[in-house]
């Protein structure tokens, strides 16, 4: 086995528990294929372990804290610690993330489930050339599975030199899975839904919507396939519209109100920065207003755009909102840190003379940990404020 040594000093995050190593931290980068498996020696010779090798990516080494090759086995051991913290989390729940990468110490696999199906997206080479044990291992943990289908869409996977590509790795993938998200009935599409299928790391936050929204106008801005609308719905809103500019997502919205039988819930095919500019300008006052729209800043370059962005969706928002109205505001921008995201709500609230108070400050699902050790596995943010 190839071994790569660090240079003098850089070895502090890898023994905190981080799992990337940089391409200024080594001392040589060899020139290997990418996803290559080597033994990590700290500048006195030392192993930490295993990890993949890239040498066209930034990230150089994703650690897998293992002595041992990822075989079979190992997928199964990682994947069974996986799959108990989520039976402990959602004892009930039939969809959750299975595996969040470095989360579960699988640096660059995320895998949804969802009924007896799963979504795999796969963001590291050395994950890629290991596709097969994977799905192997999964039919052995699960062997009622249907089908796995791989949804490598990401833009992560440009980073590390893989190509954009979606199939399906085992069994048969349905054009829709009938599913339940807390009570709320869903027709889940794998295949074409965004993401792996569903903005799972909601999953927790929309449980509080519902209970916000009881005979209340709710606004729910980038609604996708209804994921916050359905729960205002469920918690008996006096009027739901979700919003999009996706007409397939819309579409799965309405047949996903259809099969709850929810009344009073429309969906619009809109830009949100247009329809919010013109509500205000046809003078429409709002209760709840939910803003999840998608990441702003996909990279650190685009943080100060990102923050103007965000800054003029929620200024839009508060001018929209009723008197003791609620402002449920999201960033899944990872590069966007919390404070700064709160701190740019606040000061729009600040500007148009209002005040509020923060009733809830929310983050990304529980099967969607966040390793201490590792900044970078916490995104999501979601605060909510009662504008008075
Ligand atoms: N709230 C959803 C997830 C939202 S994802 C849930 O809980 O499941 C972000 C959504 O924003 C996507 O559906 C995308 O189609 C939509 N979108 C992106 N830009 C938009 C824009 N400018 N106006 C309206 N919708 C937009």
């Amino acid at each position: 086995m190839l071994s790569l040594k660090l240079k003098p000093g850089s070895g502090r995050r890898i023994a905190h528990g981080h799992q990337w190593v940089f391409s200024n931290e080594l001392q040589e980068i060899p020139v290997l294929p990418a996803g290559t498996i080597i033994e990590l020696l700290n500048d006195r010779g030392k192993s930490s372990g295993l990890g993949f090798f890239n040498p066209s990516s930034l990230i150089s080494i994703r650690m897998l804290y293992s002595s041992n090759l990822p075989d079979k086995i190992f997928f199964i051991d990682r994947l069974s610690k996986a799959l108990k913290l989520r039976q402990t989390l959602y004892p009930n729940e039939s969809i959750y993330r299975l595996c969040f990468g470095e989360s579960d110490f699988l640096p660059g696999l995320i895998i949804d489930k969802y009924e007896n199906w799963f979504s795999i997206q796969i963001l590291s080479a050395g994950m890629e050339l290991l596709t097969e044990i994977i799905c192997e291992a999964l039919l052995e943990l699960f062997p009622d599975t249907k089908g796995i289908f791989a949804k490598n869409d990401s833009h992560l996977r440009g980073l590390e030199g893989l190509p954009i590509e979606e199939k399906i790795l085992s069994g048969e993938i349905p054009e829709n899975i009938l599913t339940q998200e807390a009570g709320i009935k869903l027709s889940i599409s794998l295949i074409g839904g965004q993401k792996t299928g569903y903005y799972l790391d909601q999953k927790d936050n929309r449980k509080l919507i519902r209970r916000l929204s009881s005979g209340r106008r709710v606004l729910d801005c980038f609604t996708n396939q209804g994921g916050f609308a359905l729960n205002a719905a469920f918690g008996s809103a006096a009027y739901t519209l979700g919003v999009d500019s996706s007409a397939d997502a819309l579409n799965r919205a309405k047949s996903n109100a259809e099969l709850n039988d929810f009344a009073n819930i429309d969906f619009q095919k809109a830009d949100v920065f247009d329809f919010l500019e013109n509500e205000i300008k046809n003078q429409k006052k709002w209760d709840m207003i939910i803003l999840d729209p998608p990441a702003f800043a996909k990279s650190k370059k685009s943080v100060p755009t990102a923050k103007k962005g965000y800054a003029k969706l929620n200024r839009l928002a508060i001018s929209l909102l009723e008197h003791g109205g609620f402002l449920a505001a999201s960033s899944c921008s990872q590069h966007i840190d919390e404070d700064i995201f709160y701190n740019l709500i606040i000061d729009e609230i600040s500007k148009q003379r209002k005040t509020a108070r923060l009733i809830f400050r929310g983050a990304q699902a529980a099967d969607h940990p966040i390793l201490i050790a590792m900044p970078e596995t916490k995104y999501l943010k979601f605060f909510v404020f009662q504008i008075i």
